[in-house]
């Protein structure tokens, strides 16, 4: 499939993130008006809570759009996800004799402001790349001990929290934690010196799961609404004295940073590719009924303060172990329901080789490895960097991307117990 062509010029544009076969979901507000559900298009967001009010769209008897998240439209199932797809997609192609009811709903991006796109119901993140899985590691436990005996049998995963999951361009302040050097008696408390970044792709649950009922994989995959880029900032140095035996805990806690845009999984269809060849044959409950990842290119980049942007890594999604859907399928198996609104971070992203890995540790080996960056190098984040993530899925003459996922870390509060 080509480019899907609009009236809507801006989305015509080679290399452009939401050209009509994009159609990614986000939530809008223009001045003080109430945040509300719109679909980006080019240069511009389309109001779909506008058009439902005008019964241009209405996927259900109540407004599901005239709201600040997605999940109720989630809830309506994939039935309805499809078929307001193509409602939209056969109003913006070039063309359309239906694109007069369109016009006056159109928002220029650069004039609205993007919130979170749903409510977060809760946060799961796991640990599914297996090249980060061995860079990180080998750093922490040599190479003959780098995967765990477990790694290539279990999706790993923590459940993480929802409460400081936040949206791209919001700041991040640099964590305060119990921190203990290698060599010293007892750990300080103190702010992170080791603050860092995860690549990772968020999957959106768009439909339930019963309480007491485990699903299958394809099930699992069927109940994914679409995808998100997600920042799962980490303080190096707390979770390096925390996260035994039970995890990361405070060191993953500070924010989550997601782009405004979810990307649906129909966008993504075209993109689909298989996971890697099994190392170890996976348990039946967890192998793959078709292909589940997907071909999506990622950087990150990094922009000192006043400084230039520079990509500091690129890599692919299709590097991932395993996939979001054989996540949730194991996330299921305890008989824990999952929800409308549930966030699975994929686990950092990184490629096979040293300029394509996910996370600054593991750019800058442990802190051993500065990297450059212009006017500079950089082993972990220092105060009021950005970190941008991007992505996109390259088709024959289109793209389709998620926006961008930013966020400046600012200095550490001077007394975090200061109620000022
Ligand atoms: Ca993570």
């Amino acid at each position: 499939m080509g480019l899907l062509r609009s009236w809507v010029e801006s989305a015509n544009v080679p290399g452009a993130d939401f050209p009509l076969n994009n159609l990614p979901c986000g939530v809008f507000s223009l001045g003080e008006e109430e945040p509300r559900c719109g679909v980006a298009i080019g240069d511009y967001v389309l109001d779909l809570a506008a058009l439902e009010a005008e019964d241009i769209v209405a996927p259900a008897a109540h407004a599901v759009f005239d709201l600040p998240f997605w999940n109720e439209f989630m809830e309506l199932g994939s039935r309805v996800w499809a078929e307001v797809r193509i409602d939209l997609t056969d109003m913006l192609k070039e063309g359309s004799p239906k694109q007069y009811l369109l016009t006056d709903h159109l928002h220029p991006l650069a004039e609205v402001t993007l919130h979170l796109p749903f409510l977060i119901s809760e946060y799961t993140d796991f640990y599914a790349g297996k090249h980060h899985a061995m860079n990180v590691g080998t750093m922490l436990r040599g190479a003959e001990n780098a995967l765990p005996p477990n790694w290539l049998h279990i999706p790993i995963g923590y459940n993480g929290r929802a409460s400081s999951v936040v949206v791209s361009g919001s700041e991040v302040r640099r964590p305060w934690g119990q921190i203990k050097a290698p060599d010293a008696e007892s750990p300080i408390f103190a702010p992170s010196r080791r603050f860092d970044i995860e690549l990772e792709l968020g999957a959106v649950v768009g439909q339930p799961s019963r309480h007491g009922h485990p699903v299958t994989v394809a099930e699992a995959d069927e109940m994914i609404f679409g995808y998100v880029l997600l920042n799962d900032w980490s303080a190096r140095d707390i979770q390096a004295w925390e996260y035994q035996p039970l995890g990361p805990f405070q060191s993953k806690a500070t924010a989550t940073t997601i782009s405004p845009w979810i990307v649906t999984k129909a966008a993504l269809e075209p993109f689909r590719v298989a996971t890697p060849a099994r190392e170890k044959p996976l348990l039946p409950y967890l192998q793959e009924p078709r292909p589940l990842l997907y071909d999506i290119a990622l950087e990150v980049s990094l922009t000192p303060d006043g400084g230039r942007e520079t990509v500091i890594a690129r890599t692919n999604y299709r590097e991932m172990y395993y996939s979001a859907a054989q996540q949730l399928a194991h996330h299921t198996t305890s008989g824990c329901p999952m929800n409308v609104g549930d966030l699975l971070g994929s686990g950092t992203i990184s490629g096979p080789t040293k300029d394509s890995r996910g996370s600054l540790m593991e750019l800058s080996w442990g802190g051993k490895e500065p990297f450059a960056i212009d006017g500079g190098t950089r082993s972990f984040v220092e105060d009021n960097d950005t970190l941008t993530l991007r992505g996109g899925a390259i088709g024959d003459g289109y793209r389709v991307g998620f926006g961008d996922c930013s966020g400046k870390v600012v200095p550490a509060l001077t007394d975090p117990w200061s109620r000022q």
